[in-house]
């Protein structure tokens, strides 16, 4: 059985690979794989969101929730937060949450297809977009973010890459949603049998315009060859687009100071998931493990 990389509580598969917190952060010394229970302990408890709802703001919205008949928090009516950090934000478990109850309805057939409206449209092009949540996803056609996650207009500040990397222009596109847009969540999302990661495992031929894309992805498959030498094929893909998440995360973390600062004091949470193309299920894998090193 393969030993867990990662230590959230709601993530269910358990991956082999030791952390990615090897590489040298700009700052601090990087972590050992043996610090991975300082690591999950870290994760469970990050620091307190400087700008998280308060209890009253978080049951406003449940109140909400309740009182207009919805089964979920619809943190997008609630969200105020606009560019330049004009309003309040949500607590990032219940953007989480969201998130998931989202992924639960569309796996079992009932989406609800929220904030889809001619009257949406108007409100988020005369009021601006507040999108409640980052996700950094492959640009697979059978990974569309907002239909996986049941979520609308507005929602979702989406940044899609083949194999999901962190370059310069998806940090930058990030660093606009988090910094302009005041986005306290980031999902790092990778799926089942990527062909970009795919590639880099079977070392196919590819044109020289996705280097970079081999690059990240390459680092990503060479660790996890490094610490699971067994694991062949399919399994090794697998494997492979779970480390690749966090090693968007890490690239993510080193490429922006901004986003490092954030997470470091608690304003934005990072969340690792991979989507499963055959079941329609995203898998949590919790929040960045290498924390306590990258970010200090
Ligand atoms: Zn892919």
């Amino acid at each position: 059985m393969l030993t867990p990389l990662l230590f959230a509580s709601d993530h269910a598969a358990k991956p082999a690979t030791p952390p990615p917190a090897a590489k040298p952060a700009a700052a601090p010394p990087a972590a050992k794989p043996s610090a991975l229970g300082e690591a999950k302990h870290a994760e469970a408890k990050p620091a307190p969101p400087a700008k998280a709802a308060t209890p009253h703001k978080k049951a406003q919205v449940r109140h909400a929730a309740r009182a207009s008949g919805r089964d979920v928090v619809n943190v997008s009516d609630s969200h105020g937060g606009g560019g330049h950090g004009a309003g309040p934000q949500l607590d990032p478990d219940d953007i989480l949450q969201e998130l998931k109850q989202g992924n639960k309805r569309f796996v079992s057939g009932r989406s609800m297809h929220p904030r889809m409206s001619l009257a949406r449209l108007r409100e988020t092009s005369s009021g601006g977009q507040h999108p409640f949540a980052c996700i950094l996803s492959c640009a697979d056609s059978r990974v569309p973010p907002e239909t996986v996650f049941d979520q609308g207009v507005g929602d979702l500040f989406t940044v899609r890459v083949a194999g999901n990397v962190a370059n310069n222009d998806e940090i930058a596109s990030l660093d606009y949603a988090i910094e302009h847009l005041n986005v306290p969540v980031v999902v790092v999302m990778g799926h089942t049998a990527c062909g970009a990661v795919t590639a880099v495992v079977n070392e196919d031929r590819v044109p020289t315009s996705i280097a970079q894309l081999v690059k990240h992805i390459g680092e990503a498959v060479l660790r996890t060859r490094r610490y699971n030498p067994s694991l062949k094929g399919k399994d090794l893909v697998e494997e492979s687009v779970r480390v690749n998440v966090w090693e968007s995360v890490e690239d993510m973390l080193r490429g922006s100071e901004m986003i490092a600062a954030r997470v470091r004091t608690g304003m934005l949470r990072v969340a690792g998931a991979v989507y499963h193309i055959d079941t329609g299920e995203v898998e949590w894998l919790g929040s960045y493990p290498g924390s306590l090193s990258i970010l200090r």
